[in-house]
């Protein structure tokens, strides 16, 4: 297998015949003359397939895109429960997912499992579906994803990987045993931020099938434009990812003692609680670093101070941003700063956060 660098460049590549163009241009057409493999926009369409076949290719998978990526989450959600059954989901990941569960599948048993939980069998008896976050978006904690999986394997259950944070270079949970990938490609995986897409990659083609089915019938389709701006910044994944990582590292070693700063987080760290099962099964570690402040007010002060650094409640960006989560909802202290590293020089990163602090 060829490096990550050269998967990302050439993944889902265009034809090659002569008078073509290197790189496909999006299709944004709504119809096509009948008879051939695309007749509308709603059920196929050329850009969405390469871009499909590019991270079916990162993942190990059959991918089906989407609107967002909680068009993703609910479509798998929509797609694999009935009615009375359990689903086990993150405590601490991405809020969104328990509040749609909550307040829009209501016929639905929920059991909410922190990430850094003890496993056991007892936490996924009776499930038909086991929703993972590895690393947890905000707190940044891991969990044994070929554990979990076998454990909800041997209670019927199928499993679910919210690999958002750590994008496909960085994690391949379908290797690790779980039967789907759930991403917001919104984040590093376009990386300019300026994109809202999401994708599921099945190991089974017929649980895809049955993903394209329901996303035909229920039109959480992606626009094709935005899906040709992914692909487009997918080429880079690798050496954005790269740059972001490096700037974590830089940033976690600058901030490690701080007297201001508690609660630093990086998986990447040799230092942090989740690192020995981050090492063993994901392939890099990103440029998401997570620590506490004083107060509401300290961080919002220091997001504030800080130039190099946007107040937005993204990540994965070119551009370093920063949040203070509690103030969406996450169950986390109100000092608490999600820091997503960008592909600015360390140094000047660095300078800049130590400046904010002062
Ligand atoms: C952002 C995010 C989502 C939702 O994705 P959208 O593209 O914003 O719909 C889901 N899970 C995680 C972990 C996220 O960070």
């Amino acid at each position: 297998m060829t490096g990550d660098g050269t998967r990302c460049v050439h993944a889902g590549g265009s034809g090659d015949e002569p008078g073509e163009p290197t790189v496909a241009p999006p299709v944004l057409a709504t119809q096509f003359h009948l008879g051939g493999a695309d007749f509308y926009g709603r059920a196929t369409n050329p850009t969405w397939s390469a871009l499909e076949s590019a991270i079916g290719e990162l993942d190990g998978g059959h991918c089906v895109l989407y609107a967002s990526g909680m068009a993703a989450i609910s479509s798998l959600l929509r797609t694999v429960l009935d009615a009375g059954d359990t689903v086990v989901l993150p405590a601490d990941g991405y809020y969104l997912t328990r509040a749609y569960v909550r307040d829009h599948l209501r016929d639905l048993v929920v059991r909410e499992v922190s990430t850094s939980a003890e496993w056991t069998a007892e936490l996924v008896a009776g499930a038909r579906l086991v929703l993972l976050e590895s690393p947890s978006n905000p707190g940044l904690d891991v969990c044994d994803i070929a554990e979990i999986a076998r454990l909800a394997h041997a209670a019927g259950a199928l499993v679910a990987v919210d690999n958002t944070t750590a994008t496909p270079l960085g994690q391949r949970p379908l290797e690790l045993g779980a039967d789907i990938v759930v991403a917001s490609d919104t984040k590093a995986l376009s990386g300019h931020s300026d994109v809202v897409l999401g994708h599921l990659t099945a190991a089974d083609p017929d649980l895809a099938a049955r993903l394209r089915t329901e996303r035909t019938a229920s039109g959480a389709v992606p626009g094709p434009f935005e899906v040709w701006l992914a692909h487009r910044g997918m080429g880079t994944l690798d050496l954005r990812l790269a740059r972001q990582a490096d700037n974590a590292a830089a940033l976690y070693q600058a901030l490690r003692g701080h007297p201001r700063i508690r609660g630093l987080r990086w998986p990447g760290a040799a230092a942090d609680p989740a690192h020995p099962i981050a090492k063993q099964q994901m392939r890099r570690f990103g440029g998401v670093v997570t620590f506490e402040l004083e107060s509401a007010e300290a961080a919002d002060a220091f997001i504030a101070k800080a130039r190099l650094v946007a107040a937005a409640t993204s990540f994965g960006g070119l551009h370093s941003t920063a949040d203070r989560r509690a103030q969406w909802g996450d169950p986390v202290p109100d000092g608490l700063v999600r820091f997503s590293c960008g592909c600015e020089d360390a140094a000047d990163l660095v300078a800049d956060v130590l400046a904010a602090l002062r």
